[in-house]
């Protein structure tokens, strides 16, 4: 890392401590979403965000249980559903980042609607999609992410359907912005998360991340042979879609990360709207109100 970063954290660690939390945290050791949560703190703080400046929406699985830990305004909703809560979140208010996790499972399943309306809207958001390939928190079954032949506890002898490849259908659906990181790899992530905080419209942002419990199929040892970075690639164009989406074919040998497209032609679903609706409501002390 850079050392003016590093020199800017320092200055800053007291903002990094306030997000720490004192409550128990569940993921397991060796957990990719420690990694991943390390980086999006550290993208707050070096983007100078206060607390009320972005909002956090998680769903049910490993990652959403991310939402007890960290000291933040959070919102953790049902499975599949992260998307449309912090897309009605950042159109009623402008003024406030709103970010979206969810696993592979959710995602891809009963989210896939919310994630292709997304981004075809381009609503004003982050959604950060954590891909550990299979449903961690229901004791490893097999996800539409899981490479086909994988052996799950939901599937004994190998799954026998073909996994869908995210980053080329994320591609097919006129993004504004795609990364890729890889939960060891804090730095590049912390690099994503920064561009994506100062990105109109939305950011959809995939984490490859080990999960040493129940997919053994890539642990962090098959990662660390396969990920390059994308920054290495001679002449890269990220404006190119082509480029992008040949990247996005090879998922088994040189798996890139970084941002891998953007389009800033692109209109967030918010241009020209200028007054949010918070304006309209107010502030309601809805603790009073029903007292
Ligand atoms: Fe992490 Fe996997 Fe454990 Fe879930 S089951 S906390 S994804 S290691």
């Amino acid at each position: 890392m850079d050392t003016k970063i590093i020199e800017k954290l320092l200055k800053k660690k007291e903002k990094l401590l306030d997000m720490e939390t004192e409550k128990l945290i569940t993921w397991c050791s060796g957990c990719g979403n420690y990694g991943i949560q390390n980086a999006l703190m550290r993208a707050l703080v070096l983007e100078d965000m206060e607390r009320n400046d972005f909002a956090l929406f998680f769903d049910v699985g490993c990652s959403g249980n991310g939402s007890d830990k960290i000291e933040a305004n959070t919102f953790h909703g049902l499975h599949g559903r992260a998307i449309s809560l912090a897309a009605g979140a950042a159109l009623a208010n402008t003024d406030m980042k709103c970010i979206a996790f969810s696993g592979d499972g959710a995602t891809f399943s009963e989210g896939i609607n919310h994630l292709v309306h997304g981004l075809r809207n381009n609503y004003p958001m982050i959604f950060v999609m954590h891909n550990n390939e299979n449903f961690g928190l229901t004791t490893g079954q097999a996800s539409a992410l899981t490479r086909k032949g994988t052996k799950m506890n939901s599937s004994p002898t190998g799954t026998v359907v073909p996994s869908i490849n995210s980053i080329d259908l994320v591609l097919s659906c006129k993004p504004s912005f795609v990364a890729r990181g890889y939960s060891g790899d804090v730095d590049q992530m912390t690099e994503i998360f920064r561009e994506a905080i100062k990105h109109d419209g939305f950011a959809y942002i995939e984490m490859l991340q080990a999960c040493p419990t129940y997919n053994r199929a890539t642990p962090d040892a098959w990662y660390a042979e396969r990920v390059r970075r994308v920054e290495d690639l001679d002449g890269y164009d990220r404006s190119d879609i082509w480029a992008a989406r040949k990247l996005a074919q090879d998922v088994d040998e040189n798996i890139y990360t970084g941002i891998l497209y953007t389009d800033e032609s692109r209109d967030s679903f918010m241009v020209n709207r200028k007054e949010t609706l918070v304006n309209d409501v107010g502030y309601v002390d809805i603790v009073s109100a029903f007292l």
